[in-house]
């Protein structure tokens, strides 16, 4: 036997004209929609999802009933928005949950589709069960962004799953023991974009009457800019299993987490909200508070949206072409050399002389030649970095400048070259001639 208190607050906060979301409170289906879409669409997609999810839920009270119900409510949603043109692109986030008696035994049934959140509040402990579907949690998955990032990125109102954007819908399901003096929360997104888990948790933890905590939970998301419709529902089990184990199971039924890829090229639409910013609802805020709102309300404005193939692929391309531009400057870059002076010494770099773009010269070879060994007229140029395609000529270069330099000093050494008139007598022998396999 089980039995379940709750109570439940919706507002459309303080940026939004219109509430899209909505609470479902009956004595054992509870739900939190977000609709979203232009003009009427949000509040159309919510409604009529809910609506479709009891009488779908009605027939058929079990957990993969509840399951069903969402994807039917999907159905209903989506023959909609293709049935009439203002409407299309409407959509909306559906987390459910209901009692339902499988096997004799009471279980909590709870999904999931989209990026509104279900919590249990056990032991003062507050856990989120629902994963978010959305493009900051699928980058936190792989590693890209940590929770704390995800909560703030700007990434985190486009949702990769939504309910009746397209006529498939993977839902989440989970099956919870109810355990007596658990606490669940359902709410939008207007509430977690506000408030953190801690504060949230304080609240939940300070107020027994679930009605009341609801409120307050809809009235602190006011409070901290209320830059979205705010919906929770509180539902707490009053008679259920006693707390014989410290750790009640969550099962997960078939959460496919790996399938935001597929749903990304799968949703077929991309219709931001149509946010209107006004924040003329706002009693009597204070210069800095209205600050804040404007800077929330420009970022919901910005608003959550599908992503579509189209942007998908227009990432991917531009993507690419960053790619081969990185490419092409590396490869520029790393197939040139040059000889230059460093502390008297010639040294060849790989790079380009005085670096290109974000890459800087390495030094490849420390010639062991100084300065003191190559013409004085070639110092100048050498000091300014002489171009050369390889290594290899590089130190060619280099060898050329060592026997120049022999030569001058002795032209004996030059082995009959005609370029060097040989005007000191052929008295004295090279000493200095090893130097050149230094540089080889
Ligand atoms: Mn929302």
């Amino acid at each position: 036997m089980t039995l379940l208190r709750s109570g439940s607050a919706t507002d459309t906060g303080l940026v939004r004209s219109v509430n899209q979301d909505l609470a479902v409170e009956s004595p054992n289906l509870f739900a939190v929609a977000d609709g979203m879409g232009g003009h009427a669409g949000g509040e159309v997609a919510s409604r009529l999802a809910v609506d479709a999810l009891a009488v779908a839920f009605g027939r058929q009270p079990t957990g993969a009933g509840l399951s069903d119900a969402v994807t039917e409510a999907n159905a209903t949603v989506w023959q909609r928005s293709q049935e009439d043109p203002d409407l299309r692109g409407m959509g909306t986030t559906l987390t459910a949950m209901a009692v339902v008696n499988e096997d004799g035994q009471d279980v909590l049934a709870l999904v999931n589709v989209g990026d509104s959140r279900s919590y249990r509040f056990h032991d003062g402990e507050m856990t989120q069960i629902t994963s978010d579907h959305s493009l900051a949690e699928e980058m936190v998955k792989t590693g890209e962004l940590t929770s704390a990032e995800a909560a703030v990125h700007p990434h985190r109102h486009i949702l990769t799953r939504a309910l009746g954007v397209s006529p498939e819908v993977i839902v989440d399901l989970w099956r919870i023991q109810p355990v007596r003096g658990d606490r669940f929360l359902l709410c939008s997104d207007g509430l977690t974009n506000e408030l953190d888990t801690g504060q949230i948790s304080e609240v939940l933890s300070s107020v027994t009457d679930p009605r009341q905590v609801a409120q307050l939970l809809v009235r602190a998301a006011r409070t901290h800019g209320g830059s979205d419709n705010i919906t929770v529902v509180v539902v707490d089990v009053v008679v259920g299993e006693d707390d014989d184990d410290s750790s009640p199971t969550v099962a997960a039924v078939a959460p496919d987490f790996r399938s935001a890829s597929s749903d990304t090229l799968a949703s077929s639409t991309d219709r931001a909200t149509a946010g209107p910013t006004s924040d003329s609802e706002a009693s009597a805020p204070s210069r800095r508070e209205r600050r804040r709102a404007r800077r929330r309300a420009r970022r919901a404005a910005r608003g959550r949206r599908l992503i579509t193939f189209r942007t998908l692929l227009f990432v991917i391309l531009f993507g690419a072409v960053l790619a081969g531009a990185y490419y092409a400057v590396r490869w520029y870059d790393t197939n040139s050399f040059y000889v230059g002076v460093n502390n008297n010494e010639l040294v060849i770099y790989q790079g380009r002389v005085g670096g290109f773009l974000w890459y800087h010269p390495v030094e490849v070879d420390r010639t062991g030649v100084t300065t003191a060994d190559v013409p004085a007229n070639y110092l100048g140029e050498l000091r300014a970095g002489v171009e050369e395609s390889t290594v290899k000529s590089a130190r060619t270069y280099v060898a050329n400048l060592v026997s120049a330099k022999l030569c001058l000093m002795n032209p004996a050494t030059c082995g009959g070259s005609t370029t060097t008139p040989a005007t000191t007598p052929a008295t004295t022998t090279a000493t200095t001639a090893p130097t050149t396999t230094k540089v080889t």
